[in-house]
């Protein structure tokens, strides 16, 4: 961006070349005539005797050349990008799909296919509802394996690496530790007793993944939560389905997912003292990718004066400490979505460490709450494109390893 001016846009340029045609065809148009009308001292002569036309626009067309060529450059442009947007409630929550296409009819298909793909992975992950693929696998006995559908058998898979790489920060199996805070029903406190069976309940190790046979084997009773990598999931099943050209752009409850942006894009990182205020702006250059926030926001509850959040750490089983919020951007929606729980669980200090040590490829924003103020704690490729929203509010750059 220079001064405002969208450089990076073709589109831009196209206009700019277009109208810098229009006005040198309008100048020496005026030239002309007042060359001629210098040439005759009378202003009936100017009338007898026309300027030559031009090979591809007709005579009624000059005076209106310029005007024409504006149009008919212009039209193209204008008429071919559309954008369509859709909006539905899936997963509990609100998903936003923008398509920018050739036209109405192939962009609104685009979304259709997106809204569709969505949908069918609540159907498979969901166990909100006790028909989905993930639900039949959580009541199935210990001991016994079960085939999987491709997709289901992908996101599973993508989690427990995930559960891997983040040594257990994220872990899609605490679904007892879920049940036993209450989290889907407004929130309880659990017993010791009933805290230590949940946690002894949970861990990756109790399911095994048979890629060769697309197939999984409960070791002993294991109930997976798709909270932390469900909505992920479902943003690349959509981005897969449908490869058509132009820009695509999806709000999965707050987890963005995008492909084939033309340009640069600036979003707005919600502070966690009030997610209805942006704190700071974000620039992603990347044509392609995701941006999932994890923190307590709309999700906390209090019981006996106490305030938790619905993000569970598996070394304790009890709710993180609540420190703000960490927003990840990575390649694929499952990782920014399973990453972004993870971090938060880790906290800025270890979290931090875990970031300076994985590589490129996953870049994040601690955004941290301190006596009133905010800092934003940014890895390197994010920290350029920051801008701050409000004065209190600090940038500082990770250390990374590389
Ligand atoms: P994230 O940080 O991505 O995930 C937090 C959630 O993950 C927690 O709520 C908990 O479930 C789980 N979790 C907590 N700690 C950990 C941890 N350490 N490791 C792994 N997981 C953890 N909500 C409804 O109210 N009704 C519905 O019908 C419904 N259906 C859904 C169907 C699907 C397929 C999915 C994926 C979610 C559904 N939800 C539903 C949940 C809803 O969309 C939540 O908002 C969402 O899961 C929370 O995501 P988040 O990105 O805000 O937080
Ligand atoms: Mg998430």
């Amino acid at each position: 961006m220079i001064a405002g001016l969208p450089i990076a846009d073709p589109q831009f340029w196209i206009v700019t070349a277009t109208v810098a045609i229009a006005v040198a065809l309008a100048v020496r148009r005026v030239v002309r005539s007042l060359r001629r009308e210098s040439a005759r001292p009378c202003a009936s002569c100017s009338r007898a005797r026309a300027v030559p036309s031009t090979p591809w626009s007709p005579r009624w067309a000059r005076p209106r050349l310029p005007v024409v060529a504006l149009v008919a450059v212009l039209a193209p442009v204008g008429a071919a990008a559309t954008t369509v947007e859709r909006q539905v409630e899936v997963m509990g929550t609100t998903l936003r799909v923008e398509v920018e296409g050739a036209d109405r009819t192939a962009a609104l298909a685009v979304a259709e296919s997106l809204l569709r793909e969505v949908e069918a992975t609540e159907r498979r992950l969901s166990t909100w509802r006790d028909d989905s693929e993930l639900a039949a696998l959580n009541a199935a006995p210990a001991g016994t394996w079960r085939a999987l559908s491709a997709e289901t058998f992908a996101a599973l898979a993508g989690a427990w690496s995930c559960a891997e790489r983040t040594g257990g920060a994220f872990d899609p199996t605490l679904a007892p530790l879920v049940a036993a805070w209450g989290l889907r029903t407004g929130g309880r406190l659990p017993s010791a007793t009933e805290l230590a069976a949940a946690r002894a309940a949970t861990g990756p190790e109790r399911l095994a993944l048979d890629a060769g046979r697309r197939r999984v084997g409960k070791r002993s009773q294991v109930t997976i939560d798709e909270g932390a990598f469900g909505k992920g999931a479902a943003l690349d099943a959509a981005l897969a389905a449908d490869s058509s050209a132009g820009f695509v752009r999806i709000d999965l409850g707050g987890q963005l997912a995008w492909r084939g942006a033309p340009a640069p894009q600036t979003v707005a990182l919600a502070d966690p003292r009030d997610r209805g205020r942006p704190a700071l702006d974000l620039t992603l250059a990347a044509e392609r990718g995701s941006l999932a926030t994890s923190g307590d926001g709309e999700r906390r509850f209090a019981v006996g004066g106490e305030t938790f959040g619905h993000l569970l750490d598996p070394r304790t089983g009890r709710p993180a400490r609540d420190f703000g919020s960490v927003v990840v951007a990575a390649a694929s929606g499952l990782e920014a979505d399973c990453l972004s729980t993870a971090l938060f669980v880790l906290g800025p200090e270890l979290g931090a460490r875990w970031l300076a040590g994985a590589g490129r490829g996953v870049e994040a924003v601690y955004l941290v709450v301190e006596s009133g103020r905010l800092r934003a704690l940014a890895t390197a490729g994010l920290a350029g494109g920051l801008r701050p929203r409000a004065e209190d509010i600090e940038i500082e750059i990770l250390e990374s390893s590389s």
